[in-house]
């Protein structure tokens, strides 16, 4: 909310479920994952020991 202009919170909110559905969850697609550089998970526990 801090960083993203309010007129894209409704989008912005279905696109971070529909990410955590089809990439994030189950099992984390890091790899293929558009959000990854900003991911800390990826950036700390993924990088030391890829799934
Ligand atoms: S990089 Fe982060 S958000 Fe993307 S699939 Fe992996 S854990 Fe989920």
């Amino acid at each position: 909310m801090q960083v993203l202009p309010k007129e894209i919170w409704g989008e912005i909110g279905m696109a971070i479920s529909f990410l955590g559905r089809e990439i994030c969850r189950p099992q984390p697609k890091c790899e293929e994952c558009p959000i990854n550089e900003v991911c800390n998970y990826y950036n700390t526990v993924f990088k030391k020991d890829p799934i």
